[in-house]
């Protein structure tokens, strides 16, 4: 076996990328994995070296063969310049905004935005005197309008975290390099397997590993990647704070990387299948899947992105609380809990209403979060369809769904 230069590996396709990238076997006497390096401290055989910082690596904090592993490979299969690996999506959601904002800045962030980076926005980001401004997913290359003289960054999400709006990215990039703004994605739904962030004009890429770089709930990782414009602002944030992983997450996100395509793929199909099923329900009003033809998303959906994920909601016609809650306390398959991207199926029930400030959330009924797993599909179905007798059971005044 030959050893591949990264820049012949960029060349190739998404899976070899995923197979290949970020690992190199005559370095580690040919076993195949890179492995678990633990540590702080890091020796320099002599004065100069160490003066000089001669080394590859200088501190534990400054990365790790199996922490530059797994960054060389997030770069590789997301297109970018450079990426960094942090604690947990979140800590890559505010070390990429940290990376581009400073006190006086304007940023724009979409009103359908993972709850948690508005929260960060509203806090921190306003306490270190950055104002925010939240914008309709839907606006495209209305967001001209919103744009300031001091709007510094576009904050995007596609599709919008539980309500899946999807969002014209293009439209949107052309806009905010034009007014020299950065532009930032949390891709973390499609992954740079089903929309490849750089090459859509993103400049920022985050990437909650967490979800489907693990695979298996068993992980709390983030990654950022940068296009040439913003590594060198990313990379010294990252340094300057030493917000690094453990070197066994890292480790288990590289092992869930090589198989993430097969994952999705499956995914992918089993959540398809399960919200054609869905939409065919009389308790359901609505399937928000960017991959359904129904969904509004669908047309920049199918422009834009490769595939879908296994993550999307359902709108329940009108049912009273207690009867929803009858049916989701009984299910034996899917659980309920946050987080998402596992084996396993989930769901959880959910309310925008509260906090949206750009637009209005009044779905008309209940609204649900599908994590779809690797189950038996007549499994999961059965499962909601006892779920379904169970609502309609305790929906004591004469449920009828909608025409
Ligand atoms: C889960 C999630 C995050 C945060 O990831 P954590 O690792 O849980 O902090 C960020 N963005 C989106 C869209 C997510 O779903």
């Amino acid at each position: 076996m030959t050893k591949m230069t990264p820049e012949a590996l960029s060349r190739l396709g998404s899976r070899t990328r995923l197979v290949h990238a970020g690992r190199d076997p005559w370095e580690q006497h040919g076993f195949v994995n890179t492995p678990i390096y633990r540590g702080s401290t890091v020796l320099s055989p002599t004065m100069h070296d160490l003066v000089h910082r001669t080394g590859r690596y200088t501190y534990g904090t400054k990365g790790t063969p199996t922490t530059e592993a797994l960054e060389t490979a997030w770069a590789q299969v997301s297109g970018a310049a450079g990426a960094v690996a942090v604690p947990s999506g979140l800590a890559a959601v505010s070390l990429a905004l940290l990376s581009c904002l400073k006190a006086g800045d304007h940023v724009l962030v979409t009103d359908s935005v993972y709850r948690p980076t508005r929260l960060f926005c509203d806090g921190l980001l306003k306490r270190f005197g950055v104002e925010t401004t939240y914008y309709d997913p839907l606006v495209g290359g209305g967001i001209e309008a919103l744009m300031r003289p001091n709007t510094a960054a576009v904050f995007t999400e596609a599709p919008g975290s539980q309500s899946f709006e999807m969002q014209d990215i293009p439209a949107i990039a052309e806009v905010t390099h034009r007014r020299g703004a950065v532009l930032l994605m949390d891709n973390t739904w499609a992954t740079p397997l089903f929309f490849p962030p750089h090459d859509m004009g993103v400049d920022l890429c985050i990437e909650a590993g967490t979800k489907y770089l693990s695979g298996s709930s068993d992980l709390l990782l983030g990654l950022v990647s940068a296009n040439e414009r913003c590594n060198k602002a990313l990379r010294d944030t990252y340094d300057s704070m030493a917000i690094c992983p453990g070197p066994e997450d890292a480790f288990l996100a590289l092992r869930g990387l090589r198989t993430m395509q097969l994952r999705l793929k499956e995914h992918e199909r089993q959540a398809l299948d399960l919200a054609r099923w869905l939409e065919a329900r009389p308790e359901v009003k609505r399937v928000l899947h960017p991959a359904l033809e129904s969904c509004p998303g669908h047309d920049i959906w199918k422009r834009d992105f490769k595939g879908s994920s296994g993550l999307f909601s359902v709108i329940l016609n009108p049912a009273p609380q207690e009867a929803l809650a009858a049916m989701l306390d009984g299910l034996t398959l899917f659980g309920m809990g946050y987080s998402w991207g596992g084996f396993e199926s989930l769901v959880i029930p959910f309310d925008c209403s509260t906090y949206r400030t750009a637009t209005t959330w009044n779905p008309g009924g209940p609204a649900l979060r599908f994590q779809v797993g690797l189950e038996d599909l007549d499994d999961l179905k059965a499962d909601l369809d006892a779920g379904f007798a169970r609502l309609r059971g305790a929906t004591s005044v004469g449920w009828e769904p909608e025409p």
